[in-house]
């Protein structure tokens, strides 16, 4: 099979296409022929490199993905050669305390795809059965594999963590990425009020259509002071800053007094500006979570089949010109998600 892999950290050009050996399915796994994959900063966080992160070389990129069941292992009994199906990319062992309890978000040998093992960027990938989610005909792969990690993610944090309910007010900070796309539509369709902040106004055009109700462009106003006067002077009940060390004092003061900020990333760098008073003096409460829970996953993408959350596709590209698409990530000049199609 054709894969995208890297042989060691580094820019764009340490991607290689290649040929590599079709894995094949053990007991209660599944082989998929990937249709679809989808970019996510992750990608280039683990090409990049971090102190301490270990791959298997050569390391095959991406989390999201979706296909066609090619093959069955021994015990598999609910899914069938030819399924069309989407990738929970989060694997767990499905035995340890968190996994019984449901939370196989928190389990003790959690994985991810592409990160911590070979991912989607192939024309095949082994995976267990629980991953898989079986496909209504008319959603596309490119749809499925354009969603599963961000709204997965959103909902984990918006909805699960950080307890959403209709008639409260969300900022979310940043409208280009793939999560905050996800965010806006499912604070939306939670029947919350939807601020948006972001540098640019073309941004904030698209950020509208997808169900924003205020839109805030932050290189002209303090935006902070911004959302404290639209509130009545009150802040904002959730404020979702995925952003980092460049927005999240401001981010803090935008809560209202009881307010959650909800974070899953940083993607303008991790170490955060926080004056503690604001925390104490106005009972802030700052909440973390990455990806989620395969109940998550079924929730959200039960949404996305039934038309009630569509993701933004930006564009799509082979998956042979892998590099070409993460150089168009890297340049942040994107809406939604960017795809390979194998
Ligand atoms: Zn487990």
């Amino acid at each position: 099979m054709k894969a995208i892999v890297l042989y060691k950290h580094g820019g764009p050009e340490v991607l290689q296409y290649i040929d590599r050996d079709t894995p094949q399915p053990g007991p209660g796994e599944v082989l998929v022929e990937i249709k679809a994959a989808a970019l996510n900063r992750l990608d280039i966080w683990v090409r990049d490199g971090w102190p301490g992160i270990e791959l298997e070389y050569p390391h095959i990129l991406g989390a999201d993905g979706a296909g066609v069941v090619m093959k069955i292992g021994i015990g598999v009994s609910g899914l069938q050669v030819g399924d069309r199906v989407a990738i929970n990319p989060n694997i767990s062992c499905g035995r340890c305390l968190h996994c019984a309890a449901g939370r196989d978000n928190l389990c003790d040998s959690w994985r991810l795809l592409g990160e911590s093992m070979p991912g989607t960027f192939a024309q095949h990938i082994v995976l267990p059965e629980r991953n898989l989610l079986v496909l209504p005909d008319v959603v596309s792969f490119e749809m499925a594999a354009a969603a599963s990690l961000v709204y997965l993610t959103a909902w984990h944090s918006l909805i699960t963590r950080g307890g959403l309910r209709a008639g409260e007010s969300v900022v979310v900070v940043g409208a280009g990425g793939g999560v905050n796309s996800a965010c806006i539509q499912i604070a939306h369709l939670s029947g919350a009020k939807v601020y948006v902040v972001s540098d640019e106004a073309r941004k904030l055009a698209k950020a509208e259509a997808l169900g924003a109700d205020v839109l805030i462009d932050r290189s002209k106003e303090d935006w902070s002071h911004s959302i404290f006067n639209l509130t009545e002077r009150r802040g904002a009940d959730v404020v979702v800053d995925n952003v980092g060390a460049a927005t999240f004092f401001r981010s803090i003061r935008a809560a209202r007094k009881g307010g959650r900020i909800l974070t899953v990333g940083n993607t303008s760098g991790p170490k955060l500006e926080i004056d503690n008073r604001y925390l104490f003096g106005k009972h802030l409460t700052i909440i973390g979570s990455t990806m989620g829970s395969h109940t998550d996953f079924v929730d959200v993408m039960t949404l996305v089949f039934e038309g009630m959350l569509t993701p933004v596709i930006d564009s799509e590209f082979p998956l042979s010109e892998a590099r070409a698409a993460q150089c168009k990530m890297a340049s942040g000049d994107f809406f939604g998600k960017i795809l390979l199609i194998t």
